[in-house]
């Protein structure tokens, strides 16, 4: 069967105004006519004014920070929807930006966690951090981008002194908070905090395998100071966008997270949702309403740093069925383009990577991508 052919237009906010104002204008009226080249007028002033705002605002920020999509012209996107069948029941409160909060967890299996200890190696073989104990452990994906990041953050500054004091802990495939959390008759503490179902040092997200705690450690003085994310460390703060991390619990949003500030307390969320983070300055909490305000027809468009193309929006569950239909661009190889997240309250959130269809290559041949299945909506 062959695919739908969707389209997406890829406008700034600004620009759908305009164009939909100047749409919805009788020309054949003079009056209008008149009315019309004053407003076109104008409201040229105001775009060039505006774009040159934007430019000069993006040229005196960090040239390497990425751009929502052509702000200054249309672009369309032409592509195969594919219909991706999703059961209601497992869409809740999950995928890389589901929220672990006082009402909310996330709980991965041992399985799916991998032990930290291969990730504290750069590509040449050196130890570019520590960990407090190889028991320490967390999703790969989260760990193959840290590794990233410290190998970067190493190489920037001559520094080896991150130790990942806290992810998730592993021992004998059961998975805790942290090492405080392993119930232990000798320690109250521990008791006490196993069984309220917190994390010792009162964070969440740890059992989820994507937050990591840092501090540091100077093997030569042989200290542990706190890690503050200050002075040379004000490098992962600025970066970590990049490699998909942000600071959950930042000093500024504590109204917002409802969790006192952490210095050290990374979140990793995918460089997809970071950038969107990190462009917008939102906190995970924020995220959710910030995407709800896209469709799949007029999504958010997003370039990395990397020149990846991405697009974000929201699709509501489907109440009156099992399932929910989600629309997506059909990647060349026939695959769907995208993954989806969910939140509690019956929101799903697709994010597409649709650089293929961007990039400067020739398009494919008309007769490959009508062989294209495409899954039946039902
Ligand atoms: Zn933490």
């Amino acid at each position: 069967m062959a695919g739908k052919c969707g389209t997406i237009k890829l406008y700034s906010e600004r620009w759908c105004f305009i164009v939909n104002f100047l749409k919805n204008i009788n020309w054949t009226n003079s009056f209008c006519k008149r009315a019309g080249l004053v407003l076109a007028a104008v409201l040229l002033f105001f775009v060039a004014l505006s774009t040159r705002t934007a430019k000069t605002k993006a040229d005196t920020n960090d040239s390497s920070s990425a751009k929502p999509a052509d702000s200054s012209s249309q672009q369309e996107v032409k592509f195969d929807t594919v219909y991706v069948k999703l059961d209601n029941d497992e869409m809740t409160n999950t995928g890389l930006i589901a929220l672990d909060d006082k009402d909310h967890h996330i709980t991965s299996g041992a399985a799916d966690l991998v032990s930290i200890y291969s990730y504290l190696f750069n590509a040449k073989g050196e130890m570019i951090m520590t960990t407090g104990s190889t028991n320490i452990c967390g999703k790969k994906e989260m760990f193959e981008q840290l590794n990233l990041m410290i190998s970067d953050f190493s190489a920037q500054t001559g520094l080896k002194t991150i130790m990942v004091r806290n992810a998730a802990y592993k021992v004998d495939d059961k998975v805790y908070k942290s090492q405080f959390d392993i119930p232990d008759e000798k320690s109250e503490q521990s008791a006490a905090a196993a069984q309220d179902g917190k994390c010792a040092d009162g964070c969440y997200e740890h059992l989820s395998g994507l937050a990591v705690d840092f501090q540091l450690y100077e093997a030569d003085k042989g200290a542990y100071p706190e890690y503050t994310g200050e002075g040379q460390y004000a490098w992962i703060n600025e970066n970590c966008y990049k490699y998909g991390f942000v600071l959950r619990y930042p000093a500024d949003k504590t109204d917002i997270t409802g969790v006192e500030a952490k210095k050290n307390h990374y979140r990793y969320v995918s460089k997809e949702y970071a950038q969107v983070m990190h462009d917008n300055n939102l906190v995970l909490e924020e995220l959710y309403g910030f995407l709800q305000k896209y469709t799949f027809e007029k999504p958010l468009s997003v370039q990395t740093p990397s020149g990846s193309r991405y697009i974000f929006y929201y699709v509501k569950k489907d109440k009156d069925n099992t399932f929910t239909t989600v629309p997506m661009p059909q990647g060349r190889d026939g695959e769907k383009t995208g993954t989806v997240s969910a939140d509690a309250q019956g929101g799903l959130y697709v994010c597409c990577d649709i650089s293929q269809f961007t990039s400067q290559q020739a398009p494919q041949q008309e007769s490959q991508t009508s062989q294209t299945q495409v899954q039946k909506t039902e």
